[in-house]
């Protein structure tokens, strides 16, 4: 996360990193006052589908790609490995490569992180409530969308925007992957049947609708979390309301303001280490004073 002048951070430690690089590690106070103001209330709510051709379509009809900063490292990165494929094995130059390969790798990946950041702060900012669909099933593993999920990094996407729901008091749902969202007209709601993932549009054989395979999968993800809003503006509750919702309050609306689970843990162990540091020291300092009192009272005891 990128430090807000409101947050103070203090330098913890740095580590070496694979391609030779050093990083700093921070922990952050957040100002939950300051947080409020970044991420004033609306009433918005979005479904994203995560996509083969896209890395996301949302349910407003918005394709998301990667953008040309993540792309170029991508590229250069190809470019790289197949210059080491090229070397000979055990030759100082192949060595050279591979720490080229390495260092670009570095760089896509840091590319994605950037990316990811944008994005999930740009959907949390202008969202109270987000739908997606969850990647934690088993099952997914074995489907095509599997590699294109793994490659785009969608996991490490899902958990920035689970982290930022959570500490903006924003609603982020993740429906189970059994949701039929692609086979589901989102205009009447008949299940028109399995599509082969290469129908990039159908037509619904019951109302005619023309849609497009993910705008229609990102609409039916939004109402499948109970997103959707109906004519009076009133959310629609539907029967079963996911457990998740609950992890950020019932009504998004979290009443103190929560580090999240999986990231922000990393952050508040440092923050208990720091602590029980802090602790500690007084606690053996104080240890070792008894001790030597009570040394010198058993010294002088034996001495009367
Ligand atoms: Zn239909």
């Amino acid at each position: 996360m990128v430090p807000h002048p409101a947050h103070h951070a203090h330098l913890g430690h740095r580590r070496q990193g694979r391609a030779g690089r050093y990083f700093a590690s921070f922990v952050i106070d957040t100002d939950p006052a300051a947080d409020a103001t970044r991420m004033p209330d609306t009433d918005q709510t979005i479904g994203i589908d995560l996509g083969l051709t896209h890395f996301a379509v949302l349910s407003d009809g918005t394709k998301i790609d990667s953008p040309r900063f993540l792309r170029r490292a991508e590229k250069k990165l190809k470019k790289a490995q197949q210059e080491l494929s090229r070397k000979q094995k055990g030759s100082k130059n192949r060595e050279k490569a591979r720490l080229k390969v390495a260092r670009a790798h570095a760089k896509v990946a840091d590319a994605r992180r950037q990316f990811h950041h944008q994005l999930s702060t740009k959907l949390i900012f202008e969202n109270q409530g987000i739908a997606v669909e969850d990647l934690s099933v088993a099952g997914l593993a074995r489907t095509k969308l599997a590699k294109s999920v793994h490659d785009a990094g969608w996991s490490s996407f899902i958990s920035m925007l689970e982290y930022k729901a959570a500490r903006y008091g924003r609603i982020l749902v993740k429906i189970g992957r059994f949701e039929p969202t692609s086979q589901t007209c989102s205009t009447c709601g008949v299940k028109d049947g399995p599509k082969p993932l290469k129908v990039r549009e159908w037509t619904c054989t019951a109302c005619g609708s023309v849609h497009d395979r993910d705008h229609n999968a990102a609409i039916n993800v939004k109402t499948a979390a109970g997103l959707a809003v109906s004519a009076c503006g009133a959310p629609v509750r539907p029967g079963a309301i996911p457990a998740q919702r609950e992890e950020t309050g019932s009504h998004g609306f979290p009443t103190e303001p929560r580090a999240s689970q999986s990231t922000l843990n990393n952050v508040r162990w440092n923050q208990i280490m720091a602590a029980s540091l802090v602790v500690s020291v007084p606690v053996v300092a104080g240890f070792l004073l008894l001790q030597r009192y009570l040394v010198a009272g058993l010294t002088a005891g034996a001495v009367k």
